[in-house]
C-alpha cells in the first residue's frame, strides 16, 4: 500500500500547463466579491479535468465548491475540505513581471481602483486545481470525499461566512471532517511549516468621522478643526499598545488613512479616520477596540466637537486556531515528504502575519481546522538578504512588488493539499 507521500510524488501531474494558469490568474485579478471570471476558469478547468467532479457555483457571491466522491456511499471515508481564497486587492502592481496585472476595477463604492494578486491568492487557486489532478488521477489509491472550496472575499473578511451562509454544506451533501487550508507568505520558497493552537490574530477596522466646524484658514478661531482632532486622537491611539497591553501579550493599532479637507485654506468640517486592530486573545481584543472608542471620544470632547464621532465597523476577523490533533497528524506526513531540514518543514514555524476568515468554514460547524503556510520568496533572494540582515526589506503580502516565485512554490503548495487530503483518505487510515 503506497503512501501518501509516494502518490503524491509519483502522479503529481505536469506543473508547467499550471505555472501558465497561475500567470493567467495573475494577470486577470478581481477584487473581493467580483471574482467571475476566476470562478468560470475554475469550473471550466475542473469540467474539463474529469467528469467525476460534482461543481456548486455561486454559494455566497462567486464562491465555488466541487466534490470529488469515491467509494459506493458517502460512509465509505472521511471527507476533507481543501480551501483555495479567489479575491486580489486594489493595489496597483509594480512588480514589472512580463505577466503583470494592468486591470482596473470598479470596488463596491463606485470608485476604479488598480487591480493586483498582491496576497498571492492565485498560488493557492493554481495549487488546488492542481491538487485536484492530482486526487482524480489517483481516486484507485483512497476513499471518502474531497470537497474543493474556491473562496470569495478572504480580503473584505466575509467570503467564508457568505459561502456557509450560502447553503455550502447543504450543496456539497455534508459536512467535512477536517478543514484545511494554506496561504503562500514571503518565507523561503520550499519552506511549508504548521503549528499548534494560536495560527492567526484577529483583526477588526472601523471608519471613524470625527465632527467639527469648518472655517477660513485665516479665522481658526471661528472653527473645531477636526484635523487637529484627528491628529491628536492618532498620536494618543498609541498608547494603547504601549500604555495599556501587558509586555507579554500581543495587539497592533494602526491608523492607516486619515482624511479631513481639500484645500490648503479651509478648514474641513469633518475628518475620517481608518483604523485596524489586531490581537491574540478574545479580552485583549475587545479591550483595544474600547480603548480606541474611548480616546477618540475623549479627543473630540477635548477639542468641544459638538457632535460625537461616529464609527462604523468595515471588517472583523476571527481568531484562528490551528486543531492540535491535525496538526500531529499533518505533521508525520509533512515531515516524511518535505523532510525537516533547516529550509523545508518546520513543525513550530510563524503565525501568519495577518488574519484570515477561513477558520469560520470549520468553526461555524464545529469542525476542526488546519492552516498552513509555505514560502514564496526565492531561495537566493532570501539568502542573499539573510546574509545581509535585511530580510526586513522584502515585499511582503499585499505590497505592489509581491510576487512569488513560481517554483518552488507552487509544487509545495500543490503537494501540500495532496498531501492534506490523502493522509485522511488513504485506504485504511485510521486517523480520524
Ligand atoms: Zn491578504
Ligand atoms: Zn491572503
Amino acid at each position: 500500500m503506497p503512501t501518501p507521500t509516494q502518490i503524491v510524488t509519483s502522479h503529481r501531474p505536469d506543473l508547467a500547463p499550471y505555472e501558465t494558469l497561475y500567470q493567467h490568474f495573475h494577470a486577470h485579478p478581481e477584487l473581493s466579491n467580483q471574482e467571475s471570471e476566476t470562478a468560470a476558469t475554475i469550473s471550466s478547468h475542473l469540467a474539463a479535468l474529469s467528469p467525476a467532479f460534482t461543481i456548486h457555483p455561486h454559494i455566497g457571491g462567486h464562491g465555488l465548491a466541487a466534490v470529488l466522491s469515491n467509494g459506493s456511499s458517502s460512509s465509505s471515508g472521511p471527507t476533507v475540505l481543501l480551501r483555495a481564497d479567489m479575491d486580489a486587492l486594489p493595489v496597483e502592481e509594480a512588480t514589472g513581471l512580463p505577466y503583470a496585472s494592468r486591470r482596473r476595477m470598479r470596488d463596491a463604492e463606485g470608485n476604479e481602483k488598480p487591480v493586483m494578486h498582491a496576497c498571492g491568492h492565485d498560488v493557492h487557486v493554481t495549487a488546488l486545481l492542481a491538487a485536484a489532478e492530482l486526487l482524480v488521477r489517483v481516486r484507485g489509491e483512497w476513499s471518502g470525499t474531497v470537497v474543493l472550496c474556491f473562496q470569495p472575499a478572504e480580503e473584505r473578511g466575509t467570503g467564508a461566512q457568505a459561502m456557509v451562509d450560502g447553503g455550502l454544506y447543504e450543496r456539497v451533501g455534508g459536512l467535512p471532517d477536517v478543514v484545511l487550508g494554506g496561504h503562500v507568505m514571503p518565507n523561503r520558497a520550499g519552506t511549508i511549516s504548521l503549528r499548534k493552537n494560536l495560527m492567526a490574530s484577529s483583526a477588526d477596522s472601523l471608519h471613524i468621522t470625527l465632527h467639527g466646524r469648518g472655517s477660513h484658514a485665516s479665522q481658526p478661531h471661528r472653527s473645531i478643526d477636526p484635523v487637529v482632532m484627528a491628529a491628536s486622537a492618532v498620536t494618543r491611539l498609541q498608547t494603547i499598545v504601549s500604555r495599556e497591553v501587558a509586555p507579554d501579550d500581543l495587539a497592533v493599532v494602526t491608523v492607516g488613512s486619515i482624511v479631513g479637507g481639500d484645500a490648503e485654506n479651509v478648514i474641513p468640517g469633518s475628518a475620517v479616520m481608518k483604523v485596524d486592530t489586531r490581537a491574540i486573545n478574545a479580552s485583549t481584543r475587545e479591550r483595544v477596540l474600547k480603548s480606541v472608542e474611548r480616546i477618540v471620544r475623549a479627543e473630540c470632547e477635548a477639542s468641544g466637537a459638538l457632535k460625537e464621532p461616529e464609527f462604523r465597523k468595515t471588517r472583523e476577523f476571527p481568531l484562528m486556531f490551528n486543531d492540535e490533533k491535525i496538526v500531529e497528524t499533518l505533521t508525520g506526513a509533512f515531515a516524511e515528504h518535505f523532510q525537516e531540514l533547516p529550509h523545508h518543514f518546520a513543525r513550530d514555524g510563524p503565525r501568519l502575519g495577518g488574519s484570515e476568515d477561513f477558520a469560520i468554514l470549520g468553526t461555524s460547524i464545529n469542525r476542526p481546522c488546519c492552516f498552513w503556510v509555505y514560502g514564496g520568496t526565492d531561495p537566493e533572494v532570501w539568502d542573499k538578504l539573510e546574509k545581509e540582515g535585511k530580510l526586513d526589506e522584502l515585499p511582503i503580502n499585499h505590497s505592489p512588488l509581491f510576487a512569488p516565485v513560481l517554483q518552488p512554490t507552487l509544487k509545495v503548495a500543490v503537494d501540500a493539499y495532496a498531501l492534506g487530503a490523502l493522509t485522511y483518505l488513504v485506504k485504511q487510515s485510521d486517523f480520524l
